[in-house]
């Protein structure tokens, strides 16, 4: 713990010089990650499957999202620029400050996006950041540190930790360090929640999903069927804001499975370090064990097989289907592999009521042509974010966040800068 104390030290020493560096000198080493990131695609995007297994054309496509995320940031307005209130009194207005060192402890699913998607736009809060990144992960949180440095930002601004749960608890409970952001699972959340309250510190929560994907009568079938066995499997099923739950009016339930299987059939596991390849094997084996397991306890609980999910080595899969009722336990848990839950719906109320069914509320699709329809879900849907015929994707101008059990706390576009920032009402007159 003595040289982790050291960094935090470091880090809040830092602080103390960055929280008057401009805004828009800030903004500049921004621009300097963006260019960085691009330069070096390939041997991050290599370093990244080699981690955690993803197909390299998608680790490409992370830092290319990365470095459009660090031009925006580099880009925005100054939102947190003193505003002037009009009170009557002389002098009213409102300050924005940062709050310090902030910690981040972060998944290894996508391991630059969810890294950068956080630091990027605290340091330019100007917080000072450490980070914990998932143990897989070392080598591309080691590659970020060296980003951050490459980039001009001074010694202490971005320092990676490699560091333990318990070492986390020991850090968040250090008054030195002022608050902390958790992309992760829910179980990761609940514990790092009770640290930071028990401490007073704010935290923000970034958690698991289980994604309603609607496909009403009136959709657009094969679309529908061909987006959602994309969202599933991207990332070898290892993304928060994956479809993994698709609901489907009955009327056209026969002929939707029947397309997505057709569908799913394309995602065959293959050498992730091969550019043609869409499907690879799961981060880690004790998550693939996992997946299985829980495919198991669902067939238990009634579950009908539509796919079988069939092991290939430690851990790839041939990717599964099952058709599910809202009774079988297995959907109120989250799916975090190539594994997808099939409903039918009634109608349009019963679709909304098995997707609110829930105890998460990340994001979610709806497909129809009908405006009023897509309006009842857009509205009654309990969830962060809604993307109507098309699948859900994070948009940095965007705010993006959970519901229930999914977390709270706002990352991605300007409201992310006010997360770890403290409003200071300054009246009277001079
Ligand atoms: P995880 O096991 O919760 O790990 C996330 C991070 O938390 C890792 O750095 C992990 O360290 C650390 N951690 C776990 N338990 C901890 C504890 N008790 N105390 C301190 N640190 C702890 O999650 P994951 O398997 O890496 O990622 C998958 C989960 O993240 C899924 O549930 C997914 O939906 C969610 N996710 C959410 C979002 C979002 O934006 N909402 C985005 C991506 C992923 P170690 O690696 O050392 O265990």
């Amino acid at each position: 713990m003595q040289e982790i104390i050291k960094k935090l030290k470091a880090s809040d020493k830092a602080f103390k010089t960055w929280k008057n560096v401009d805004f828009k000198a800030r903004q500049a080493l921004l621009s300097n990650v963006s260019r960085l990131l691009m330069e070096n695609q390939t041997p991050y995007a290599k370093l990244i499957t080699k981690e955690m297994n993803k197909p390299i054309s998608q680790a490409l496509a992370e830092i290319e999202k990365s470095a459009g995320m660090a031009t925006y940031y580099a880009s925005i307005e100054n939102v947190l620029k003193t505003q002037k209130v009009a009170t009557g009194l002389a002098i009213s207005e409102v300050h924005f400050e940062p709050l310090g060192v902030i910690l981040g402890v972060m998944p290894w699913n996508y391991p630059f996006w969810q890294v950068l998607r956080f630091a990027l736009p605290t340091v330019l809060a100007g917080n000072t950041v450490v980070l914990k990144h998932a143990s897989i992960c070392e080598k591309s949180g080691d590659a970020i540190q060296k980003l951050f440095k490459d980039a001009g930002f001074p010694k202490g601004v971005f320092t990676h930790l490699k560091i333990s749960h318990q070492e986390v608890q020991e850090l968040i409970a250090d008054p030195r360090l002022k608050a902390v952001s958790l992309t992760g699972s829910e179980a990761a959340g609940r514990a790092i929640a009770k640290t930071a309250g028990e401490n007073l510190k704010k935290c923000v929560l970034e958690l698991g999903g289980s994604d309603p994907f609607i496909v009403l009568d009136d959709a657009n079938i094969k679309k529908a069927a061909k987006d959602a066995a994309s969202s599933r499997l991207q990332n070898g099923g290892q993304t928060c804001v994956a479809g993994k739950r698709f609901i489907i009016h009955q009327k056209v339930y026969d002929r939707f499975v029947e397309q997505f299987l057709i569908e799913y059939k394309k995602y065959q596991s293959h050498d992730p370090q091969n550019l043609e390849t869409v499907l690879s094997g799961m981060a880690r084996e004790d998550l693939a064990l996992g997946l299985m397991r829980q495919y198991k306890t669902a067939l238990k609980h009634g579950a009908k097989i539509l796919r079988p999910l069939k092991k290939e080595g430690p851990t790839g899969f041939q990717p599964g289907l099952l058709e599910v009722s809202g009774d079988n336990p297995i959907t109120k848990e989250e799916l975090f592999g190539p594994l997808g839950l099939v409903f039918k719906a009634k109608n349009d109320k019963e679709a909304l009521a098995i997707a609110n069914d829930s105890p998460f509320g990340l994001a979610s699709a709806i497909y129809t042509k009908d405006k009023k329809r897509g309006q009842f879900f857009t509205l009654g849907l309990e969830v962060g974010s809604v993307a109507l015929n098309q699948i859900f994707r994070s948009n940095w101008q965007m705010p993006f966040g959970g519901r229930k059990n999914s977390g709270y706390g706002v990352e991605l576009s300007e409201a992310t800068l006010h997360e770890f920032t403290a409003r200071k009402s300054v009246i009277g007159s001079m």
